[in-house]
């Protein structure tokens, strides 16, 4: 056979994963490129899941979603969405086919990985003082010392006013650290496994060096801190138990690369599906069916919780739009179309004995579909039908979307979970879509320009099926 033939058969029978910009030419550059700076822009102004909340009823109301209200009729092209306690939102567009031919969803988590403040967490330790923290999802512990660090979060007082707090992200603001030790002192550290080396207990904030000035008794820098708090916040050391205080790395996004091809930033897993998320379902007019976009909270710890997503607030939603049209809403869900929009590892040339080439995902290869995750045996995970997977495969074609196939690492070596299986268990048809991830769960974490631009795609082509 002569070259062409084979060329013309290879692109007919064979599956090859291709860099996007092989597979669109260079116009995409631009349109993903344009795309990204609002990807920025999301990332720096939003650190915790309180503040993506609040970004995305912010932006919807100006795009005329309304608080949903049960007691109001409901018709093709409303635009309603329900903030559940400021850490989780779910926002819909009414399609033009009935209610129970089912919904289509994009669900994504605001929630990253982080360093919370303990409920009585300011202590004084030889003229230092500190803030005692609890770290929040999978961290490796020695990758948050040594770097400047901010502090977001809302202390709520006991008369219920709440007091927002950011400090460490205006050039003007202190920043704070976790020391770590020296190398000339550490031999014994150093010896140690990664896993050991920081203990969490080690893992404390140094907030301030100086006593609170002409005072007497001990812990005069914890008195100082105390004072100053006071003096900014109005509160006290009691405020703290009714407080949820994160510790999150300072700083915004910014281009890795000389090409400027990537985006570096804390919190990719999984703002980086977030937002593609929310700009799909704000492309939408009319859509056929009801668009549902989710952003839900406590992934990172096991989806547990109310905002979390094993929650009942999203078959609850699902259930007041169905009533809303005289339908029951698992008559709703049971024909509905779920992508669990969150990240997945990319392929490390520095680590490849960790992935099995054929079937893990590629940076710049477009967005991620993953069948099932899970681990050791395809434990905990709702491994996506094959007819749903087709589905997927027509409509992001169909679309013009690039896309790639991706596992969570080989076989035996460890794996991961989605929100995925608890939104599959109300039975909904779910399959998890997102972006891969150089560096997942790390203070700065690395995706490709490209990459977020075709989840965008993704997620507007399943929001927007006919
Ligand atoms: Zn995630």
């Amino acid at each position: 056979m002569d070259d062409n033939k084979i060329k013309e058969l290879r692109e007919k029978l064979a599956y090859e994963s291709k860099h996007a910009q092989e597979a669109l030419g260079d116009e995409i550059l631009g349109q993903a490129d344009a795309y990204c700076e609002g990807y920025k822009a999301f990332l720096c102004s939003v650190k915790t899941e309180r503040e993506a909340v609040s970004f995305a009823v912010r932006e919807a109301e100006a795009r005329g979603f309304r608080p949903f209200d049960r007691a109001q009729p409901l018709k093709a092209g409303d635009r309603v969405y329900v903030n559940n306690r400021g850490k989780a939102i779910m926002l819909a567009v009414i399609g033009s086919r009935p209610i129970e031919d089912g919904v289509s969803i994009a669900a994504a988590h605001i929630d990253s990985p982080r360093l919370d403040l303990k409920p009585n967490p300011l202590y004084e330790n030889k003229e230092f003082a500190y803030f005692d923290t609890h770290y929040y999802g999978g961290i490796k512990k020695y990758q948050w010392t040594a770097r400047p660090l901010a502090l977001h979060g809302v202390v709520v007082k006991k008369n219920g006013e709440t007091v927002d707090v950011v400090i460490g992200e205006d050039p003007a603001d202190p920043v704070f650290c976790v020391s770590d030790l020296l190398p000339h002192l550490a031999s014994e550290q150093m010896v140690k496994p990664a896993n050991k080396f920081i203990p969490g207990e080690s893992l404390d904030l140094l907030i301030a060096s100086r006593p609170i000035s002409e005072g007497e008794g001990g812990d005069l820098v914890k008195l100082n801190v105390l004072n100053i708090l006071n003096e900014k916040y109005g509160i006290t050391e009691h405020d703290f138990l009714s407080a949820e205080l994160e510790i999150v790395p300072a700083g915004g996004a910014r281009d890795v690369g000389l090409d400027r091809s990537m985006i570096g930033a804390y919190g990719h897993d999984d703002r980086v599906c977030a937002y593609p998320a929310l700009t799909a379902i704000f492309s939408l007019s009319v859509p056929a069916y009801t668009a549902i976009t989710v952003l839900t909270d406590k992934e990172e710890i096991g989806s547990e919780g109310a905002t979390g997503q094993k929650s009942a607030y999203l078959p609850y939603f699902i259930s007041d739009l169905a009533a809303a049209f005289g339908k029951e809403g698992r008559h709703v869900m049971s024909r509905s179309v779920c992508l669990s929009a969150d990240v997945n590892c990319a392929f490390d040339p520095l680590y490849p004995d960790v992935s099995e080439g054929r079937n893990c995902a590629y940076l710049n290869h477009g967005a991620v579909l993953t069948k099932y995750t899970g681990s050791g045996g395809k434990s905990g995970t709702s491994d996506a039908s094959a007819e749903l997977m087709a589905t997927l495969r027509r409509l992001m074609d169909e679309a013009g979307v690039v896309w790639q196939i991706g596992e969570l690492g080989k076989v035996d070596i460890g794996g991961g979970g989605t929100v995925a299986k608890y939104i599959a268990n109300l039975d909904i048809d779910t399959v998890d879509l997102g972006v891969p991830v150089l560096s997942m769960h790390a203070p700065f974490e690395v995706v490709s320009k490209l990459d977020v631009y075709e989840a965008h795609k993704a997620f507007a082509a399943l929001l927007a099926r006919k």
